[in-house]
């Protein structure tokens, strides 16, 4: 048995893998961090452009009613701030173990603990003690009253909605949390300095059995940084589940994905979108944040002028360190064994490879993202930041999942381009560096850029900015390869064969585009299906057995009225000919009985439970109803959405059967079923 901490105990990791190697905000340095709290602590409240050397600014946690609702004479303005601030500022160290104080607030707010994800817990963080937090269903226990947090929380699980609610924050002399610093380009026009204007990471942690990887813990939602220029740093409950569900599902489809750890409400703080709503903080977990846009923001275009901010200065040496970070401790490329050996290249195509792999995993699984800015395109190629997103229902190529992108530039079929687009402003903000290492012909050092002049840096930047054609040959192979992999294990086929994207993968998705068919469903009903149910030319097979699958086919039309049902047949017919054909031809590569083997094979690559849109407005619903109820719901939903391709709800279960199955599995069978015909195809809005 693992040893394991609860949260305020557990240890950094040993290695100096903390983001402490790049360069903090110089107004708020750790080593005086607290002090900072204790007196000015406005500073890290304020909006404003930070140094151009700085990587992240220091802050701590602080969900609070936006606006401020701060009294005070102007003459006395900043004074008056600085108090308020500094009174609601965690205070009362605690001295839990040797590397981490706990320091908690004198007013802390009511935190409800509505989700801990056991995936997470298994998967990265197996030293973590979370006590009895993972019994969500009808505790009411999971809620830490403002009155007794302070003392009480001393157990795991108080612990826990402590830390995750903001309300107690860990810090020491060398360890603070932060929120990074970058900028984007968003709907194709740079943006200046973005920034996590809600994000705060808490906390670094590496599993005892792996020392080498590291986690960060990120609260989203957790109130304002110095990036969140006017807005409150606040989430929404409803923004917050759809993540919490959202990244659990991409990461059970095998898509890379930042995963979610905790959600916790916060029924007392009220948040202004569109209408009042209530607070939520989200954790979330990777090993980085780091995105492209944090490069962008120490190299960014030339010859863009941000509204009210003039052309934002580039930092060579600033944009230097990011890289050896990134290049090195973050992808831990092969390069930066060798010292000397230049990395910038390296850097750019493993990005690439790694977002094209994701891209692909999209693609083939139906995901979109709706905004995929430059500033929400992780250097590790994770899914992050589950804003307006959806999974496919009825396939359509030219799907748009947020309802704010009228040009469709995120609809599904254009996000492979959209990477292509990102990875070209991962080029264009290295470009400089990566001439200059061309031209030495080994790393660039400190100092690269020093007194070199603008001619130099242009001539440079020429230079860098012919590695674009490697870079999208090579996001392009790595994304059709991949998509290739995948949709061949959707297809249950073991061996590939060149012409199975024009000939088989393509007419399929035309075919379910055409008739409207569901993409997750009919992946799903193909699993059961045998060459044999073709009749030969030869044979005088009849054709019931075919007729019966074909309807099984017809029947994953979300819409039946709409149906051109001979049309539909006819094209079907056709297409599971040529797909028998393809089937035989690799009859030999499976071992056994081709049909059973091929069953399992697909039905462990097509979800049953596919998280789409109504599910989610279900669980949102239910939540904001009645908390212990929905906490039940959305355990279920969670689970359901790890475990996508068990055979929820009694699948092979015929309808007139459905009565014998318990209340439970008819649930389950429900949540695996369309929804209402207006959530189809859902759009939704980037409020969040
Ligand atoms: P997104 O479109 O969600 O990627 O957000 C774009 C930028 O806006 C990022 O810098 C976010 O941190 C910031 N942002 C979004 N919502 C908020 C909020 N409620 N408060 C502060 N910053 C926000
Ligand atoms: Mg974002």
């Amino acid at each position: 048995m693992q040893s394991r901490s609860t949260i305020s105990r557990l240890p950094l990791p040993k290695q100096p893998l903390l983001i402490h190697k790049l360069t903090p905000d110089p107004r708020t340095p750790t080593k005086t961090f607290r002090e900072v709290l204790n007196t000015n602590p406005s500073i890290q409240r304020r909006a404003r452009l930070l140094a151009p050397e700085a990587h992240f600014s220091f802050v701590s946690p602080f969900p609070a009613e936006f606006p401020y609702a701060i009294q005070y004479e102007e003459a006395d303005a900043q004074r008056a701030i600085d108090a308020w601030l500094a009174a609601r500022e965690p205070k009362n160290p605690q001295s839990p173990n040797e590397q981490l104080c706990k320091y908690t607030r004198d007013q802390p707010t009511k935190a409800v603990l509505l989700g801990v994800t056991e995936a997470v817990l298994r998967d990265c963080l197996p030293h973590l003690d979370v006590g009895d937090a993972l019994d969500v269903v009808g505790t009411p226990a999971l809620v830490l009253e403002p009155d007794t947090a302070t003392e009480t929380a001393n157990g795991p699980r108080d612990d826990l909605i402590e830390v995750l609610s903001g309300q107690a924050v860990l810090m020491s002399e060398d360890f603070s949390p932060w929120a990074l610093r970058y900028s984007g380009h968003q709907f194709g026009t740079f943006a200046g300095q973005l920034g996590d204007g809600r994000a705060t990471t808490i906390l670094v942690t590496a599993p005892p059995n792996e020392p080498d990887k590291v986690y960060e813990l990120q609260l989203k939602g957790s109130g304002r940084t110095p990036f969140s220029r006017s807005a409150d740093g606040l989430a929404v409950v409803r923004s917050s589940i759809r993540e919490f569900l959202g990244s659990e599902a991409v990461h059970a489809l095998g898509i890379p994905t930042t995963r979610a750890l905790a959600l916790i409400s916060l029924p007392d703080l009220a948040v202004y979108r569109e209408t009042e709503e209530r607070a939520a903080i989200l954790t979330r977990v990777a090993p980085s944040f780091l995105r492209i846009g944090s490069f962008e923001a120490l190299s960014p275009p030339q010859n863009v002028f941000i509204f009210g901010g003039g052309q934002q200065p580039a930092n060579w040496e600033a944009l230097r360190i990011l890289g050896e970070w990134v290049a090195g401790p973050v992808l831990r490329l092969p390069e930066m064994q060798e010292p000397g050996k230049a990395w910038g290249s390296a850097l750019l195509l493993e990005v690439a490879r790694r977002n094209a792999r994701m891209a692909a995993g999209w693609q083939a699984y139906g995901y979109m993202n709706g905004v995929m800015n430059t500033d929400n395109i992780s250097v590790l190629g994770l899914t992050i930041d589950y804003g307006p997103y959806s999974f496919m229902d009825a396939f359509d190529w030219y799907h748009i999942t947020n309802h704010d992108d009228a040009e469709a530039r995120y609809a599904y079929r254009s996000q492979p381009a959209a990477i292509i687009y990102a990875l070209r402003a991962l080029n264009n903000a290295l470009a400089p560096l990566l001439g200059a290492e061309k031209e030495k012909g080994a790393a660039i050092t400190a100092g690269w850029a020093e007194n070199v002049d603008k001619d130099k840096i242009e001539e440079w930047r020429k230079v860098g900015l012919e590695f674009k054609d490697e870079l999208e040959r090579v996001a392009q192979d790595v994304m059709a390869d991949e998509y290739g992999r995948l949709m061949k294990k959707r297809l249950a086929l073991r061996r590939s064969e060149s012409a199975d994207e024009a000939t088989l993968v393509r007419p399929l998705l035309d075919l379910m585009a055409k008739h409207k068919l569901d993409f997750h469903a009919t992946f799903r009903v193909l699993t059961d299906f045998q060459p044999g149910m073709v009749p030969s030319t030869k044979s005088n097979g009849t054709s019931t057995v075919l007729d019966t699958f074909v309807e099984r086919l017809l029947a994953q039309a979300p819409i039946p009225s709409g149906l051109d049902r001979s049309q539909a047949t006819q094209d079907l017919r056709e297409w599971l000919g040529i797909y028998a054909r393809r089937i035989e031809r690799e009859a030999d590569a499976w071992d056994g009985d081709l049909n059973s083997q091929r069953t399992t094979a697909g039905r462990a690559a097509n979800p049953r439970f596919v998280l789409r849109q109504w599910v989610l407005q279900e669980v949102i619903a239910a939540v904001e109803k009645d908390v212990v109820r929905g906490r039940r719901i959305m355990a279920k939903v969670l689970h359901m959405a790890c475990n996508p391709f068990e055979p929820w709800g009694g699948e092979n279960v015929s309808e007139t059967e459905v009565g014998k199955l318990s209340a439970e599995e008819r649930e389950e069978r429900r949540f695996c079923g369309f929804g209402a015909k207006e959530l189809l195809g859902f759009q939704c809005s980037c409020s969040s």
